[in-house]
C-alpha cells in the first residue's frame, strides 16, 4: 500500500511516517530529508538547494521528482510512505506517472488537518532527536529529564534551521499557494482522506491506522 501524507509544515506528518515505519514495516520517502542529507553531506545538490530551504522556498520540481525516482525501485517493504512530496500538482502528476511505470498506484492521501496558530507555536517548540530523527516538542513531548530519546537513547537534539518563525510564515504561505491544491486534487481522484492532525499523537496514529485498514 502506498500513501501520501499531506498538510502544512508541522502537522505531525514526519511523526506519523516514523510510526507506520515501525508498526507496518512501511518505508517513508521524505524529500525534506533527502535534501538535508544532501546539505549536510556538502554534495552539489546540497549547495544548490540550501538558500533556498533556508528561506522556506520550493526547490525545483525537477530536483525532487529526481530524487523520488531514484527511490521508488529500492524496496518499498510494505509500502511507500510519502513525506512533503508531492507539493505542487507537477509533482502530483508525476508520482502517479512514476508509480504506473513501477506497476504500483496510490492508495490513499491523507490529509493532517490543523490550526495556522497552533502549527507556529509546535513548529517553534519542536526538536529531533539527531540520531534517529524522534520528534520532540518543549510543550507537550518534551525531551526526558534523562536528556536521552526515548526510541534510541541518543543524547544530541537539533532545532531545524528553518524552524524559525520567519521562515515557518514563509512556508505557509508557499503551502497556502502551491500544496493546499493538492487536497483537491486528490478529493477529485478519490484518494482523499481528512484526518484532525491536532488531536493526540496516538488518536492521530489510530486514525490513520483505521484509514489503511479500511483501504
Ligand atoms: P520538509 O522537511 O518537508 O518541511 O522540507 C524542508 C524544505 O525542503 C522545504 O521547505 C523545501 O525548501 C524543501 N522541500 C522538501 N520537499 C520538497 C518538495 N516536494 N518540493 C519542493 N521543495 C521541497
Amino acid at each position: 500500500m502506498n500513501i501520501i501524507l499531506l498538510g502544512p509544515p508541522g502537522a505531525g506528518k514526519g511523526t506519523q511516517a516514523r510510526r507506520l515505519e515501525t508498526e507496518r514495516g512501511m518505508v517513508q520517502l521524505s524529500t525534506g530529508d533527502m535534501l538535508r542529507a544532501a546539505r549536510a553531506s556538502g554534495s552539489d545538490l546540497g549547495r544548490r538547494v540550501s538558500e533556498i530551504m533556508a528561506r522556506g522556498d520550493l526547490v525545483t520540481d525537477e530536483i525532487v521528482i529526481g530524487l523520488i525516482e531514484e527511490r521508488l525501485g529500492t524496496d518499498a517493504g510494505s509500502g511507500f510512505i510519502f513525506d512533503g512530496f508531492p507539493r505542487t500538482l507537477v509533482q502530483a502528476d508525476a508520482l502517479g506517472e512514476l508509480l504506473a511505470r513501477h506497476g504500483q498506484s496510490l492508495d490513499r492521501v491523507i490529509e493532517l488537518q490543523v490550526d495556522d496558530a497552533a502549527l507556529v507555536a509546535r513548529i517553534s517548540a519542536r526538536s529531533t532527536c539527531a540520531t534517529c530523527g524522534e520528534v520532540y516538542n518543549d510543550r507537550t513531548r518534551p525531551v526526558p529529564a534523562s536528556g536521552r530519546c526515548v526510541t534510541c537513547g541518543g543524547t544530541d537534539f537539533n532545532r531545524r534551521a528553518d524552524d524559525n518563525e520567519q521562515s515557518l510564515h514563509h512556508r505557509l504561505f508557499v503551502y497556502y499557494r502551491e500544496t493546499s491544491r493538492l487536497i483537491g486534487y486528490y478529493w477529485a481522484h478519490r484518494k482523499l482522506v481528512s484526518v484532525d492532525g491536532l488531536a493526540e499523537i496516538e488518536e492521530v496514529a489510530e486514525a490513520v491506522s483505521g484509514i489503511l485498514e479500511e483501504a
